[in-house]
């Protein structure tokens, strides 16, 4: 099964045949959530919870002064 390293602490991370760019896996050392960035090699960052203050680069609160 072809695997990658996570990047907050360099395990062995295996990536599923069927996980497609942008899944989100779980490293079983630090269960850091991992999203997947790159498939040739795979490449793992973690994965950002969304954040509420901005969406889609837009800034929700842009309309109130
Ligand atoms: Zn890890």
């Amino acid at each position: 099964m072809p695997s990658a390293s996570c990047p907050e602490c360099d395990s062995r991370v295996f990536v599923d045949a069927n996980t497609a760019m942008g899944d989100t896996l779980v490293c079983e050392d630090c269960e850091t959530e991992l999203e997947l960035v790159g498939l040739d090699p795979f490449e793992l960052d973690p994965a950002q919870p969304p954040d509420p203050e901005v969406r889609d680069g837009f800034n929700i609160f842009e309309e109130d002064e």
